[in-house]
């Protein structure tokens, strides 16, 4: 589902990613984790089309998303095509970005009555679904100054579900939130990854839930993958004495 081949991102002088590939499945979650700077977030935002990349490519669903095919060869993408690609693709920030001026409900349809073109009834009934599955049916006609920032991180996460992304992009959800609300976003993150067959991809600080999720973790520093391995082995039997420190730090 997500593809990065010898992908190259540099800011001036500063290269941030070197040459870096990996894969990821469909419906695989994958965390990343490692120490801060060294490129995890940026590999999010070159998958938003946040950021281009300076070599290499990046596909997502067996689609460029740098580059697209005209006259037989390869040209830059354009924002067209950048659009279609984004569609695919949902993010969740650490800091839930909810629209203040509208309601849990308005929030969440927006994009789908915009963007997907649904019918008011059809974007109704799946906010409905979704705000069942984060647990907050009852807060459909709250205003976000109302709720709590579990609570927003929440709804947060049932309007990026909302477009029915095929990938999920999470980048550090839980690190604005007052410890006592970490665990209820956790626990509907687990949910989804279990009931869904969406792709998850999750820059995170939680060990223990990285542990516990994330089918493969991947353990980044300046730029380059460390470790790629199943939980189990990483957190208890790494191969590197670099993520052996990490982890010591962190846990
Ligand atoms: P992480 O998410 O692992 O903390 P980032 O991907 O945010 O790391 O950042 C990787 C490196 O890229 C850092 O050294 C950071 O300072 C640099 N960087 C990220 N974004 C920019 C930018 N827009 N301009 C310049 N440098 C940046």
């Amino acid at each position: 589902m997500i593809r990065f081949d010898h992908v190259v991102k540099r800011f001036g002088d500063h290269v941030v990613l070197d040459e870096l590939s990996f894969r990821v499945g469909r419906g695989e979650f994958v965390s990343l984790i490692g120490p801060s700077g060294s490129g995890k977030t940026t590999i999010l935002r070159l998958l938003m089309t946040l950021e281009r990349v300076d070599g290499g490519t990046i596909h997502v669903g067996g689609q460029c998303l740098s580059h697209r095919l005209k006259d037989g060869g390869l040209v830059p993408a354009d924002e067209r095509h950048l659009r279609a690609a984004r569609k695919r693709i949902g993010m969740v920030f650490q800091h839930f970005n909810l629209f203040p001026n509208m309601n849990v409900r308005q929030n969440i349809v927006e994009a789908p009555l915009r963007v997907l073109g649904l019918s008011k009834e059809e974007a109704d009934a799946r906010a409905a679904q979704l705000l069942q599955l984060v647990g907050l049916a009852d807060k459909m006609d709250a205003h976000p100054a109302r709720l709590s920032g579990g609570q927003q991180q929440r709804v947060a996460i049932a309007r990026a579900l909302a477009m029915r992304p095929q990938v999920l992009l999470l980048d550090e959800v839980t690190s604005a939130l007052d410890p006592e609300l970490v665990a209820e976003v956790l626990a509907v993150l687990k949910e989804i990854a279990a009931s869904t067959d969406i792709t998850i991809l999750c820059v995170t600080h939680e060990m223990e839930f990285a542990r516990h999720v994330s089918d493969r973790v991947l353990m980044f520093d300046h730029g380059r993958i460390l470790e790629d391995a199943p939980p189990e082995k990483l957190f208890t039997a790494p191969t590197q004495e670099r993520t052996r420190t990490f982890l010591k730090a962190v846990l």
